[in-house]
Formats: structure tokens, C-alpha cells, sequence
């Protein structure tokens, strides 16, 4: 589903991500660990082509990223992002939120989005909050509209960004809930968190990052209970 051979990527003369060879098949989780700086945000953001490749390629769901041919417009309706800020429009209620894109972008019609909205609302365990605005809801409840706002375009995979680290602590366990029952659902998704709990729960791999490398990859099992990598050991180490 998606395909990373040889990326790299720089900043003017930094090269923020070095020759990135990484897959992800259909209905796998991964998730995507390392320091503060490693590179993980910009890989995600290289998936929807928030960022470009600088050489290399990269084909997401049979789309070659890379090539300027590419309708971007296609490939970001097949991809659901949730961000660390919830970036909701303070503007509209969840709902309006929520329908805006497939309406607009999709031509759903209005009874459909309804019904849509109606039904992810559900999913995501807040269903009475329809016609709030985003400010009276509490960060966890923001968040997961914004993972429902995500799934309203019918994505084939889904981005997530450190979509725990803007919350208090009695609310990470509800928006990592509704991400593990969207992957237990079959979802292609690529997770950056610093929830090893998730990762060793819900992950089938474990990306770690340093210095915008890929240093180490495996399973769950295997990565947090033998890392090769040193790098990677004593961020396990500071962290668990
Ligand atoms: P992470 O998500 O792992 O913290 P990022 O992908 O956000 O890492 O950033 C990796 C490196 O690239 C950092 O050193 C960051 O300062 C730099 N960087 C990120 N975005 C930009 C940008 N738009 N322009 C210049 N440097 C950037
Ligand atoms: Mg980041």
C-alpha cells in the first residue's frame, strides 16, 4: 500500500530523511518510533505529499507519488490524517466538521453525509456530540472527531502524528481505543506515538528512526524485547 525505495529528503542542505527503504502492506499497523528531530513527521507528511521527496521513490496505493503527473487531489482523498493539534474548524459544529470534505470534495449528497457522520460518530463513542462546536468538548472528544473527520473521505490508510501527546493523561486511553478498533477493522495505518502500550498492543511492526534513518524494524515482540540497535535501547530505556 505504500512503498518508500531509496527516499531522501532535504531541508535547503539539511537531509532530514536518508535513503528510506520502508513498506507497508494492506491492513498493516505500523507504528513509528524515535527521538524528538528523527524525521518521523516527515515521513508521514511525504505519504500525503504535505512534503516532497527530494530523489528516490514512493508509491502509495499504485500512486507514484514522485511523478508530477500525480493528482495529489486522488492520492490525499485515499489517505486520513489526525494530527497532535486537532486542527478542527472552531467555526463548525463536529458535525459540519465532520461533512465538510465529503460534500465538497466528493459530492456526497447531503443525506448521505448525514448518515456517514451519524454512523463514525458512533464509532468513535461520541455520538450526542453532533452539534457541539469543537471548543465544549474536552481534548479527547476533539481528537476523536478529528480521527472521525479523517475516516469521512472513506480513506484506505490512515496518518497519525503524536495523536496523543496535546492530552491529559485520563484521555490518551480513549483516542488510542478508537485507533486500535479502527486497525482491528483492517485499517492500513502508520501510527507516530510514543505510546509503547499501543505499539506493543496493536502494531504487527515497529519502525525506529534516528537522524532521519531507519535503524531498526521488527516486530513488537522482538523490538522491545531485544533491540539491535543501540540508539534504539537507550530510547527504550528513557522511555519505558
Ligand atoms: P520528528 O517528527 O521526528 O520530531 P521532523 O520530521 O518534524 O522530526 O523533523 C526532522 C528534522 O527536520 C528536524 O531537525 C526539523 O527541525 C527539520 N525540519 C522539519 N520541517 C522542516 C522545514 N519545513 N524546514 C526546515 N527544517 C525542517
Ligand atoms: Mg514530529
Amino acid at each position: 500500500m505504500i512503498e518508500f525505495r531509496g527516499v531522501n529528503k532535504y531541508f535547503g542542505d539539511f537531509q532530514v530523511l536518508k535513503d528510506i527503504d520502508f513498506s507497508v502492506e494492506e491492513g498493516e499497523v505500523v507504528v513509528v518510533i524515535g527521538p524528538s528531530g528523527s524525521g518521523k513527521s516527515t515521513l508521514l507528511r511525504c505519504i500525503n505529499a504535505l512534503e516532497e521527496i527530494s530523489s528516490g521513490e514512493l508509491i502509495v496505493d499504485g500512486m507514484r507519488v514522485h511523478d508530477r503527473g500525480t493528482n495529489l487531489n486522488t492520492l490525499r482523498s485515499e489517505i486520513g490524517m489526525v494530527f497532535q493539534s486537532f486542527n478542527l474548524y472552531p467555526h463548525k459544529t463536529v458535525a459540519e466538521n465532520i461533512k465538510l470534505a465529503p460534500t465538497k470534495v466528493k459530492g456526497v449528497s447531503k443525506g448521505e453525509a448525514d448518515e456517514r457522520c451519524e454512523k463514525l460518530l458512533t464509532r468513535v463513542g461520541i455520538p450526542e456530540q453532533a452539534n457541539k462546536y469543537p471548543e465544549s468538548l474536552s481534548g479527547g472528544q476533539q481528537q476523536r472527531v478529528a480521527i472521525a473527520r479523517g475516516l469521512a473521505m472513506e480513506p484506505r490508510i490512515m496518518l497519525f502524528d503524536e495523536p496523543t501527546s496535546a492530552l491529559d493523561p485520563e484521555m490518551i486511553n480513549e483516542v488510542l481505543e478508537a485507533m486500535a478498533d479502527l486497525a482491528r477493522g483492517g485499517m492500513t495505518m502508520v501510527v507516530v506515538t510514543h505510546e509503547m502500550g499501543f505499539a506493543r498492543r496493536v502494531a504487527d511492526r515497529v519502525v525506529f528512526m534516528d537522524e532521519g534513518r531507519i535503524v531498526e524494524t521488527g516486530t513488537p515482540e522482538h523490538f522491545f524485547r531485544e533491540p539491535e540497535n543501540e540508539r534504539a535501547k537507550r530510547f527504550l530505556g528513557q522511555i519505558l
